[in-house]
């Protein structure tokens, strides 16, 4: 009699193009869906992504018939556990090639091999593998364009097809740790926390939304972001892959896919999100793809530089003398709760409060303001990130922000200061994504909001007035990149 198979979720909560299902499906007709609560990975999530993570469990338990076994331990300990209770011949995986992701199944088959039991890993969170593009000669990727003509023109398989038919093992039968529901791994949110509603038929309808909305360049016509964050429903108001190229750069439009948080689950793969972009004939398909290369670009990053999660790919970045004591504690403080005194900057981290997403522009612009303005190192920003983001993904974030630190592959020529004020003036021109975020400044109309000291009777007495002045800290960043240079 055929053994029964695992199916052990990380990264892939699932169940359409999914290569791993597909493969323990074809081992045995009797799966069991296993998701190990691991402290290693919940712990440094913040509630934004804890909650988030248990809404998408909770949708693939249903989509399971309630069949999926949410066990708390050391995935060592628990995965040979509960092969063992079931009598396991295999435990099946989506490979993962993160740093702690490696450790963790190295430690996993030298546990199971014990036992007699394999750990197969079929697919991967990306589109290509990390480690698959090299270069002609073998070695790895430095810098993004050339690494995008090389994952181009290695190219990805067709989505995995659907599974055949399986039965899932009643998770009551298997003694041990377990969780009670999904919900046990939330942790509290704070109650104006909005989140967008989770799970794969969620990202499936985002994406659907994202794909054929057909809407006109009428700026006028159409809703901003709605209040109610990202949830499907919204759709209706947002521009779509057509209109990308031109409003990916807009926070005041919904010009964005907002697949971020799925992807960082594995809700849907980018596999599938590729064949849907060849298939639209869409102008806006290239556009997608290349940011969707990004993803994959840091992800091989860190498969080859490790430790670039925690230091400078340049090392003369770590070396920057940062601010210390406690007018940077209280300047912190003001940069995490949206009280800067600069309106855009504000507008995007009450953002990430107010929806535990930022838009890409603003999150290069609050970045360079806690490092430029500042002068905090970019580790302090990405942790505070990493804290509240839904889509908190080590890779893409800590490289966002050594991007904007002037470090990381992409290093500029130059040392790239952003203006905290120009930039919102381009990116949000009418001023209504700091009024969405802001409420002090909501009456303020137009592009003024950008700058609010130059009213005729100043600010309004609710906002802050700026913590720093921006020239002088452009000066005083510039000199002590240029000591460090030359030391
Ligand atoms: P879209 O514009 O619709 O892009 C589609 C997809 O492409 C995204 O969902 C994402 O998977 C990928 N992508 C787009 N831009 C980038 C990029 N610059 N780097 C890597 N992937 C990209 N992205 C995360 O997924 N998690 C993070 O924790 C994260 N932290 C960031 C921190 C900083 C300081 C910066 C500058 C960027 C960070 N990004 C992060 C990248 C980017 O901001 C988000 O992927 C994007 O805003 C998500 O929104 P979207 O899905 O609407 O993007």
């Amino acid at each position: 009699m055929t053994k029964p198979a695992v199916l052990w979720f990380r990264r892939d909560l699932r169940l359409a193009d999914h290569p791993a299902l597909l493969r323990a499906v074809a081992d045995s007709p009797e799966v069991l869906a296993l998701f190990v609560a691991d402290d290693a990975v919940l712990v440094p999530s913040g509630a934004p992504r804890r909650v988030f993570l248990a809404g998408c469990l909770e949708r693939l338990s249903s989509a399971l018939g309630g069949r999926l076994l949410i066990a708390a331990g050391r995935p060592e300990q628990v995965v040979p556990a509960v092969a063992a209770a079931v009598g396991a011949s295999a435990v099946h995986v989506s490979a993962d090639y993160g740093p702690y992701g490696r450790r963790r199944d190295a430690r996993v088959e030298k546990a199971l091999a014990a036992t007699g039991v394999e750990l197969i890993g079929s697919g991967s969170p990306y589109a290509v593998a990390p480690g698959r593009v090299r270069k002609p000669d073998g070695s790895r990727y430095a810098v993004f364009t050339p690494y995008y003509r090389g994952w181009t023109a290695h190219g990805w398989r067709a989505p995995a097809r659907t599974a055949d038919p399986v039965t899932w093992l009643d998770p009551s039968s298997v003694d041990g740790p377990q969780l009670r529901s999904a919900a046990d791994l939330g942790l509290p949110l704070d109650p104006s926390t909005t989140l967008p509603e989770p799970g794969e038929a969620a990202a499936r309808q985002v994406w659907q939304d994202f794909l054929h909305s057909k809407d006109s360049h009428n700026h006028d016509s159409h809703n901003e972001y709605s209040d109610s964050g990202h949830s499907p429903e919204t759709a209706a108001g947002r521009y779509g892959l057509d209109t990308y190229p031109d409003q990916r750069n807009r926070p005041d439009h919904a010009g964005t896919s907002q697949m971020s948080p799925y992807l960082k689950w594995g809700c849907i793969h980018p596999r599938t999100l590729l064949a849907d972009l060849a298939a639209s004939g869409s102008p806006g398909a290239a556009s997608y793809r290349r940011e969707l290369a990004w993803r994959e670009f840091y992800a091989d990053v860190v498969f080859h530089r490790p430790e670039s999660l925690h230091t400078s790919l340049d090392p003369a970045i770590d070396r920057l003398t940062g601010d210390t004591g406690k007018t940077a504690d209280e300047r912190l403080a003001a940069w995490k709760a949206g009280k800067t005194g600069y309106p855009y900057i504000d507008a995007g981290m009450r953002q990430l409060l107010a929806q535990g997403w930022v838009h890409n522009r603003v999150r290069m612009g609050v970045a360079s303001f806690l490092i430029k303005d500042l002068h905090l190192p970019w580790q302090v920003g990405a942790a505070h990130f990493m804290d509240h983001l839904v889509d908190g993904d080590y890779a893409s974030n800590n490289h966002g922000w050594q991007w904007v630190a002037g470090s990381g592959p992409q290093a500029a020529a130059f040392y790239r200061i952003f203006n905290p004020i120009g930039q919102g003036e381009k990116f949000d021109p009418d001023g209504t994504y700091v009024r969405r975020f802001v409420p002090e400044l909501r009456d303020i109309p137009g592009k003024a909001v950008h700058r609010p000291w130059e009213l005729p009777g100043g600010a309004p007495a609710d906002y802050p007035t700026p913590i720093v002045d921006h020239a002088a800290e452009r000066t005083e960043s510039l000199r002590r990149w240029e000591s460090r240079a030359r030391s």
